[in-house]
């Protein structure tokens, strides 16, 4: 994707290493220091015994100066089929997520990565080997499709993270379904003591109709309802997500309201704009609504989640989209790998603290910046 931030994939010429597979990249010999993973030695160009991993710790050398520049000595890449290196995770990156599964037992009408049926357990166990060969001492995000789904082994995912990697921060993105089971949230909560663990729990609706609609599965209100009860009364910290469109807007305070007075151990509510991304495109006309649309009923969401101590932030808003009075609550939030600044943001004085675009949004999804001079 052209002037995206950060630039994430990298096509491998045939010469070069490119078995498929999670690999850590090293820059340095001397800094080789854990088995978690295979290890790759990157160099910028060609030189005497650099493509000789014969007798040293890696298992293969890739030349190329583009992907030496763009990562940090022990970031974590995969590598496909067809030669495509992807960075999953570097110290360069705003904000580092790893997927751990494509299942998903929603079909929400707004899905970012429209979920697969194929079992992928084995992506739980390479996330946590991931994990631990990159030994962060920040949050990153485990998504999916639905984290969940593999029960115990996600619960054995958590413990190893937390033995292997404590410093660590996780934030779970969760349809929180599973969580209704109470003695399953039990076992999470206790690997959740040992660790710093926030699980992102969306709630679209007060209204069973309209939430099980828009994720697209009768019966998912009630499970994530009990589920984020059970989280909070198993002290899990929690945080409740709200993706205002067409069919929800209206709800959005009385979202607040309801979260406030039925749920324990709320640490923030996130108002996130709608990413024309996955089946959002296909639905985006029946589902996207202009800020500027439901001005009011944001700024009373806002003030509401304010008195109520729920901590408001806003996720994916050109700060030019919204209401004076809560730019406070923006939050920079957009992967540097899919963020850009259209020609418009040059010169807007607000620009080094608004999160600007995701890369998806241009063509027919693009609103354009009301820039602030
Ligand atoms: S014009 Fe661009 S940089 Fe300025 S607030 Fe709008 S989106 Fe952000």
């Amino acid at each position: 994707m052209n002037n995206v931030i950060r630039q994430d994939t990298f096509a491998l010429s045939v010469n070069s290493f490119n078995e498929s597979g999670f690999y850590q990249i090293r820059k340095s010999e001397r800094e080789y220091f854990n088995n978690y993973l295979k290890q790759v030695f990157i160099v910028e160009a060609d030189e005497p015994n650099s493509t000789d991993s014969s007798a040293s710790p890696f298992i293969g050398v890739i030349i190329n100066k583009l992907l030496y520049d763009s990562i940090d000595d022990g970031d974590i890449v995969t590598i496909d089929k067809f030669g495509q290196l992807r960075v999953i995770l570097t110290r360069r990156a705003n904000h580092n997520t790893i997927l751990v599964t494509e299942r998903c037992n929603n079909l929400c009408l707004f899905c970012s990565q429209p979920p697969r049926e194929e079992k992928d357990d084995w992506l739980l166990s390479y996330g946590a080997l991931a994990l631990a060969a990159f030994q962060f001492d920040g949050e990153i995000g485990i998504s999916g499709g639905e984290p969940l789904l593999y029960g115990n082994t996600f619960t054995k995912f958590l413990e190893f993270v937390s033995q292997h990697t404590p410093k660590t921060r996780l934030h779970v993105l969760t349809n929180g379904r599973a969580l209704s089971d109470l003695e399953f949230t039990e076992r999470v909560a206790s690997k959740a003591r040992s660790m710093f663990i926030t699980f992102g729990i969306p709630l679209y609706s007060v209204k069973a109709s309209v939430h099980d609609y828009l994720v697209g599965k009768n019966g998912a209100f009630s499970e994530t309802v009990r589920g984020i009860i059970n989280a909070g009364n198993s002290g899990i910290s929690v945080e409740v997500r709200f993706i205002p469109t067409q069919k929800n807007i209206a709800e959005l305070p009385l979202v607040v309201e309801y979260t406030s007075r039925v749920f324990s151990n709320i640490v923030q509510l996130s108002i996130m704009n709608l990413e024309a991304t996955g089946w959002a495109k296909r639905n985006w006309k029946d589902l996207q609504c202009e800020p500027e649309d439901y001005q009011d009923v944001l700024k009373k969401a806002v003030r509401t989640a304010v008195i109520v101590g729920l901590q408001p932030r806003l996720f994916n808003f050109p700060l030019c989209h919204l209401p004076e009075c809560v730019r406070e609550y923006a939050v920079k939030s957009i992967s540097d790998w899919k963020n850009y600044y259209p020609s418009e943001c040059t010169n807007c004085q607000l620009q080094d603290i608004c999160g600007g675009y995701f890369s998806s949004s241009r063509g027919s999804y693009h609103q354009q910046p009301r820039r602030i001079i």
